[in-house]
């Protein structure tokens, strides 16, 4: 058994210790800078709020982990956890439509709950001013966690299963052999290790930097207070600390409400943002308090003014209490929200799990002791994996925008598509300006800049036949949508279209391993000879889709990869790192090519008209098969033209390197004008890939899903020669086997839309929910995508739900848009 060293005995890493002892792992130890009785982190102050539901699923189902162990966690007949339920309030209409949307999400992840009225609101909440009050959530099974009793309890349960615990000692250094730890260095000796993990909550930057890991989290102050004494409640709440009235939201306000006894807490994400570099904070002391610990800074009363004004119009009855103690206290918070959890990319043996609420660390140290003990978390890692990140959103000044932005923001109305202002610009491909030129509407994802639609395209609106005319939509799904995608799809489905692939992450994989890595790591039968692409899989260990890849084959030992994102990257590097280090005869490099390539998707029935324009290469059927690649030259252009299309239309993606980007663009342009070529964005794009049933992986599919559940079998060579991962799970697996399925959806009504995450109802009960959604603009009619028991049939009617509404809807077979494969194949 490997010797695991965790760094900090706050709520994360004192529950990672009791899951992987609960899992059979013996040789633990936590280190804790802090006294461990109370080690002055984050979790010491914790006033424990559990609100479950969240629009990641994830997220969700993490927090629901956390309500069930503290409910079992008890001592003296008291449990961790105090279930009061959670009232989230709408004060304005925008806000009672978004706690529908919520609702939805409850309800597409398990949790139960229910939109009440203002009355009922009173009912359970009699303080609040009614006059404010336009409608509820009511989640019974949220409530308050008692983090550091907790901790204390996980403590003394893991020391008797013997758990070291070494408290008030300075972790200093990672030691490190052969680009893996082998100890912590602490400021009195070694620990030896063959696992470490950092819990070191808003510490994480400063321990990441002990093996050079960038730790892309910001310590932020939050303002917390408590009133004195409200007369009218005295002896509510026998216990000290506890409460009986549910935990509340006013997010309108950016506030959160509980109580403690006949006190109110009160927390504020109203106020400026409040970063800090926690290794300016000085060494933790010795005789840590309540009142004295470095997690605890300095009350700015100032910045709680509006909190108080409004807190007391919200609950008059605080208007007859003082503030009796506030402080700014420090946690952490990130460019996307995410926790961070995994292993570093670079140094093996080195994992995190930082950035975790209270409300998620049980969820969290569960995922994290299953990756480490059986190589897979139950539930998908993708949003919270620490090498989710782009380079570029590693940077200082990245992650302190980012997460200063994420820190206003947290109780906002975000919709699914809302770009962040700034930092913007970050990535472009060669062919920005003239996307620019042509009026893209730009959105950004991974830091990339992605037109939606172009607007030069408007006038194209005009020659739009009948049965392609756009539908009317809802205001929010015609947020960050125009009518004009429906013309880049016309045009894409009849004439000929340019896509700006370049964003799609590749890599190279090269060496005399490399086709041995690959083989080993997909599903795809990838050794074929040079020359041939593979669309395969990327398994985890229990067969679960950890991504689906694009293998082309260039030369023997040289092979283009088409991937999903930088956890891919890292996934892969690994991989190759370990194969090299076994096999040194046969080496293998991946290394990721994207910024330094463009890539053009050039699709549509005349794409071959004008490809011929400008090349004398044969990119006739005969002369590039449908899933073939070859290197060739446009205008003059050295390229390497695969014949693949996510549109589902044909044509090619043509890479080339960077510095030839613009002229390619120029050339292709230039050759298509007489066939009226046009530039289209994603939102065309989406709509196409859905009428084909092109799975999108991270909605569609997950490490939750095995291929036969998401459709993408076809893409599993069970009988092929080598073995590969994850091949040993799938034993026996089959379309029979399986008990729920990704299944296309058309709505009936031909125009209410979906966006993804709506819960979908079989027979009246939540049995799914959707993973993509789009106007299907060839077929007329909105297309969703949703996991489905499998007794589920084609033509059997469901509902989606949508802002509080159903919407008819009727599982249909797939693709919706040539299921002969005539225009790819033509
Ligand atoms: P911590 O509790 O900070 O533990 C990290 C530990 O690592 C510390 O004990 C530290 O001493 C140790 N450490 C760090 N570096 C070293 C080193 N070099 N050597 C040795 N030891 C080291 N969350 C909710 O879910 N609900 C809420 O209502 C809520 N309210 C909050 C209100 C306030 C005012 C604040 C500040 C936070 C709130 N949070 C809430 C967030 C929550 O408290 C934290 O996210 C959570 O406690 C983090 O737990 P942790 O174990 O990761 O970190």
């Amino acid at each position: 058994q490997p010797r695991v060293v965790i760094i900090g005995a706050g709520i994360v890493g004192v529950n990672l210790a009791d899951e992987l002892v609960s899992r059979g792992w013996g040789d633990i130890t936590v280190v804790d800078q802090g006294p461990l009785d109370m080690p002055g982190g984050s979790t010491s102050h914790a006033p424990g709020l559990v609100f479950q539901t969240n629009a990641s699923k994830t997220m969700t189902l993490f927090a629901k982990y956390t309500v069930e162990k503290f409910l079992s966690l008890e001592k003296d007949g008291q449990s961790c956890f105090n279930q009061v339920g959670g009232l989230e309030l709408a004060t304005t209409p925008e806000r009672l439509e978004e706690l529908k949307r919520k609702h939805g999400y409850a309800s597409s992840w398990g949790v139960e709950a229910r939109l009440i009225t203002p009355d009922e609101c009173i009912e359970r909440y009699p303080q609040l001013n009614k006059e404010m009050v336009l409608g509820g959530l009511h989640i019974p099974s949220d409530g308050l966690a008692l983090a550091a009793r907790a901790v204390q309890l996980l403590i003394s349960a893991t020391r008797e299963a013997g758990v070291k615990y070494i408290g008030s000692t300075l972790v200093t250094g990672i030691e490190q052999t052969e680009g893996r730890v082998s100890g912590v260095i602490t400021n009195d000796s070694i620990i030896p290790a063959d696992i470490i993990v950092s819990c070191a909550g808003f510490w994480g930057v400063e321990v990441g930097a002990m093996v050079g890991l960038s730790v892309p989290l910001l310590p932020m102050a939050h303002q917390y207070v408590r009133t004195t004494a409200v007369p009218g409640q005295k002896d509510q709440n026998p216990l000290p600390n506890s409460a009986s009235l549910p935990i509340l939201r006013y997010q309108d306000q950016d506030l959160y409400y509980r109580e403690h006894g006949d006190q109110y807490g009160i927390g504020y994400y109203g106020h400026r943002p409040l970063p800090i570099v926690a290794s300016t904070l000085g060494p933790t002391p010795e005789d840590v308090s309540e009142f004295k610990m470095p997690s605890r800074l300095d009350f700015t009363p100032e910045d709680f003014d509006p909190a108080w004004k409004l807190s007391r119009e919200l609950l008059p009855a605080l208007k007859e209490t003082e503030i009796a103690d506030g402080f700014n206290g420090i946690f952490s918070f990130t460019p996307d929200g995410g926790p961070l959890v995994g292993q570093s990319p670079t140094v093996d043996g080195f994992y995190v799990a930082e950035a975790v609420w209270v409300t998620h660390s049980a969820g969290v140290a569960r995922a994290l002791a299953e990756v480490l003990t059986t190589g897979k978390s139950q539930i998908d890692l993708a949003e919270c994996e620490i090498s989710r990140f782009e380079d570029v959103q590693l940077t200082p000044q990245y992650v302190s925008e980012t997460s200063q932005q994420n820190f206003v923001e947290v109780y906002d109305i975000l919709h699914p598509l809302q770009p962040r202002d700034s930092p913007r610009n970050l990535r472009v491909s060669p062919f920005y300006t003239r996307q620019k030129e042509l009026g893209a509407f730009f959105l950004e994802a991974g830091a990339w800049e992605r037109p939606y639609w172009f607007d030069t395209n408007e006038k194209l609106l005009k020659e739009l036949p009948e049965e392609w005319q756009p539908v009317e939509r809802d205001a929010w799904s015609s947020r960050y949508y125009s009518p004009i995608a429906v013309a880049e799809a016309w045009k894409t489905r009849t004439s000929v279209a340019m896509y700006d692939m370049t964003p799609l992450r590749r890599l190279e994989v090269s060496g005399p391993g490399a086709v041995g890595l690959l083989d080993w790591a997909t599903t795809g039968n990838v050794s074929r000879k040079p020359g041939a692409v593979t669309y395969t899989l990327l398994l985890d260990e229990k067969g679960g889709v950890r991504s689906d890849i694009t293998v082309a084959r260039i030369r023997d030992d040289l092979f283009q990869v088409g991937v999903n994102g930088p956890v891919d990257l890292a996934y892969l590097s690994r991989e190759a790192r370990i194969q090299t280090k076994n096999a040194p005869d046969k080496p293998v490099q991946v290394r990721d090519i994207t910024g330094g390539t463009c890539c053009v998707g050039l699709w549509g029935p005349r794409a071959r008209d004008v490809i011929s324009q400008v090349t004398s290469d044969d990119f006739s059927d005969k002369g590039l098969r449908y899933f073939r690649v070859k290197r060739a030259s446009i205008a003059g252009i050295p390229v390497t033209a695969m014949r693949l299309s996510y549109v589902g239309e044909l044509g090619w993606e043509i890479y080339a390197s960077a510095e030839n980007g613009l002229r390619l663009w120029d050339a292709l342009w230039k050759a298509g004008e007489s066939y009226g070529i046009i530039a289209a964005g994603r939102s065309a794009f989406n709509s196409l890939r859905l009428e084909k049933g092109f799975r999108s992986w991270g909605t569609d599919m997950t490490t939750e899903h095995n291929p036969w559940e998401a459709g993408v079998d076809f893409a599993v060579k069970m009988d092929k020669k080598g073995a590969f991962i994850g091949q040993s799970a799938l034993k026996g697996v089959s379309k029979d086997t399986i008990a729920r399925k990704l299944r296309c959806i058309t709505v009936d009504d031909g125009k209410s839309m979906v966006l993804g995450k709506e819960p979908v109802f079989v027979n009246g009960k939540s049995e799914g929910y959707v993973t993509s959604a789009a106007f299907g603009f060839t077929i007329g009619k909105p297309i969703a995508y949703a996991y489905l028991p499998a007794a589920v049939s084609e033509g059997d009617s469901v509902e989606l739900e949508y802002f509080g509404t159903r919407i008819p809807a009727t599982v249909t077979a797939e693709p919706l848009y040539d299921p002969e494969m005539k225009r790819l194949r033509g």
